[in-house]
């Protein structure tokens, strides 16, 4: 039977990404990078509240001790939710003033991995930093052009990464106890024609959940051997990325965007913009609040 994919918000976002499933409030977290605001979905009654945060938010975290930690265009920063007071932890690209910090993920460990990538689409000028429970910042990637979608395998011994215009999910050895990765190299390689790979998320088995930007579908991948396993098409051309959320992490709650469609594509999808949910028949692993 094809999968049901609805539409759980109308929410008509110009960059709608980074989605995250709080357990503990039953939310879903999600960004509006261009329009600098943070969204909580509520998916029992249906409603969003959204938090203006002033500046470019690639993506937002809960923190175990309280409040969010976002990612924006200047640094690493502790967030408010009540009163909207941004605090900055750490600006490791300072120097770089046309980049802008995109996707991130807390690792097993409770450390945020987060990305950057160029506004002015500078080829490898970004990297993938990573800010420690203990509020320090290490930069684990260099040459990075537009950092993006993260995860861990079951056995922690893994990282999953996508710098976007590589077409490419990577694989590195993952150490949790030092929080550093190694030995790079390709498990995931997207064809001609269809997208290419922006946010992703692991499921309880273990397999690749991979959103297709310009793709309109989010795919279901083997790392073990690169096979796809699922695609689930979506009324919108520009998907961003997805997570699973619920109370029993089996729905995919799916981030997409408005930017850059003109006026006759957004006529074919009215709906480019909205957040999308699909029960694909698997279920996902809880989020990891950032730790420090
Ligand atoms: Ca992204």
């Amino acid at each position: 039977m094809p999968l049901t994919v609805e539409l759980a918000l109308d929410a008509r976002a110009t960059l709608g990404e980074g989605p995250t499933w709080d357990a503990e409030k039953q939310r879903l977290y999600w960004v509006d990078i261009d329009e600098m605001k943070l969204h909580a979905f509520n998916p029992l009654d249906g409603t969003d509240t959204a938090c203006e945060v002033g500046c470019r938010v690639g993506a937002a975290v809960p923190r175990a001790s309280g409040g969010m930690i976002l990612a924006t265009q200047f640094g690493f920063e502790a967030f408010d939710l009540e009163t909207g007071k941004r605090t900055l932890l750490a600006d490791p690209e300072s120097h770089l003033r046309d980049n802008r910090f995109n996707d991130g993920k807390c690792d097993p460990r409770g450390r945020f991995w987060a990305g950057t990538m160029s506004l002015v689409r500078e080829p490898k000028a970004a990297a993938l930093y990573v800010l420690d429970t203990d509020g320090s910042v290490r930069r684990v990637l260099d040459g990075v052009t537009t950092s993006n979608g993260l995860g861990w395998s079951l056995d922690q011994s893994t990282m999953y990464y996508i710098d976007t215009p590589t077409l490419e999910v990577a694989a590195f050895d993952y150490d949790g106890d030092t929080g550093t990765i190694d030995r790079r190299r390709v498990v995931v390689k997207f064809p001609d024609g269809v997208g290419r790979p922006d946010g992703m998320t692991v499921d309880a088995e273990g397999m690749l959940w991979v959103a297709h930007w310009d793709g309109g579908r989010v795919t279901r991948w083997d790392p073990a051997d690169g096979s796809l396993l699922l695609t689930v098409p979506l009324e919108a051309d520009r998907v961003t990325s997805c997570t699973f959320g619920g109370p029993d992490l089996d729905r995919l709650y799916v981030t997409t965007a408005r930017e850059g469609l003109d006026e006759e594509a957004l006529a074919r999808q009215p709906h480019a913009g909205g957040l999308f949910v699909v029960e694909p028949g698997v279920r996902g692993l809880p989020a990891v609040p950032y730790g420090g």
